[in-house]
């Protein structure tokens, strides 16, 4: 069974999706300061396979009907939230009120009041609430963070952030995935678009004043009330422009900075490995990170082991999401600028 350890936060992974089972499973095996050591499903046929592979004894194992008992047990200080955008809002509410430090991907609610209501959930009960922005924590994303505060090429003029791929051709109309359904919290934005997003404001280190966006549908037969392609521009206050695109239909993965003396740029940018960076000046620069989900929770961990504050906390996530609620309602006024 799970020891538990004093010296590392014990974790139980919400929702055994993709990303839980592929990516996050996976980098807390290779974590120093946090664990796995539960399991919350709504999936029972998931739970033998979970139980063997990583050792989870049957009292870690939670149903979402019967997760409030969570706050009995002394084996798990944090949840990581990885499901459909329309849960983490009232997951987080019913985790704060049972004392877990609260970790969410990223987009961290459906919209900036949801945001506000799980911040304040969890700043009344006295836990952490981080949002799973891996990227923030990988030091070729960082340099670039960097850049954005020492500007070495002078003013940024202009920044360019694409995120996106090419999927669902096959899928049958009347069994959509949850990100082809608006209940959920399906479209590109809410998904890929936050990286862009995201992106376009750590390039620059400032909130956007200004915001227009103008969406794409090219097979509306699955995409009925989300987006399939996001076109967004970020206006600055200082001037800076950002030309941001998302998309479920077309395959993007870039990022670049033009600045008074020179350019800069990430591409890829928001792969798990493999990010590659290019300056004017012919400086190359790679990434060295074996596994950033493994990097990005342990330094959340140490966070709540030192009583520090993370370095992306829930207010980042709300940041994004109050510009998220400004594309969408700029995509239905047919562009029209929001300020
Ligand atoms: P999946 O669809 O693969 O998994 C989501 C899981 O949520 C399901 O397997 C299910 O787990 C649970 N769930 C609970 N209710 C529902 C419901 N009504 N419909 C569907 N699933 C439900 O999604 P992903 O793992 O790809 O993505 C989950 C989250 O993680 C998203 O917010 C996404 O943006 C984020 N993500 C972040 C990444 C990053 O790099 N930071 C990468 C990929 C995703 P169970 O059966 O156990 O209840």
């Amino acid at each position: 069974s799970v020891p538990r350890r004093k010296d590392s936060v014990g974790v139980a992974l919400v929702g055994l999706g993709h990303s839980a089972s592929t990516r996050l499973a996976p980098g807390l095996q290779l974590t120093r300061h946090c664990h796995l050591a539960g399991i919350v499903t709504g999936s029972p046929h998931k739970i033998p396979e979970w139980q063997r592979r990583y050792g989870i004894p049957d009292r870690n194992v939670y149903s979402y009907d019967d997760f409030d008992r969570i706050a009995d047990n002394p084996d798990i200080q944090a949840v990581y939230i990885v499901t459909p955008n329309d849960l983490p809002l009232p997951l987080t509410l019913r985790a704060a009120a049972a004392g877990k430090h609260v970790w969410c991907e990223k987009p961290m609610a459906m919209d900036a009041q949801e945001a506000r209501a799980m911040i304040e959930a969890c700043r009344r009960a006295g836990v952490q609430l981080t949002i799973g922005y891996r990227l923030q924590h990988e030091p070729t994303t960082r340099r670039l963070m960097a850049m954005a505060r020492e500007r070495p090429y002078g003013r940024i003029l202009q920044v360019r952030a694409e995120a996106g791929f090419h999927a669902y051709d096959d899928v049958d109309p009347a069994r959509k995935p949850w990100r082809l359904l608006p209940q959920h919290g399906g479209g590109a934005m809410y998904d890929m678009g936050v990286y862009a997003l995201n992106a376009a404001r750590y390039c620059t280190g400032q909130e956007p004043v200004a915001v227009r966006a103008r969406q794409e549908i090219h097979r509306p037969h699955l995409f009925e009330g989300v987006d399939e392609t996001m076109h967004f521009t970020l206006e600055f206050a200082d001037g800076t422009v950002a030309e941001c695109a998302t998309s479920f239909g077309q395959a993007m993965n870039h990022l670049r900075v033009d600045c008074e003396r020179g350019w800069y740029e990430l591409s890829p940018f928001q792969t798990y490995s493999g990010l590659r960076g290019r300056t004017s000046d012919g400086q190359t620069f790679a990434d060295s990170v074996p596994h950033q989900q493994a990097r990005q929770m342990d330094d959340d961990a140490l966070a709540i082991l030192r009583g520090t504050a993370p370095l992306v906390p829930g207010e980042e996530g709300l940041r994004d999401m109050r510009v998220v609620d400004a594309v969408y309602a700029s995509a239905r006024a047919g562009g029209q600028r929001i300020e």
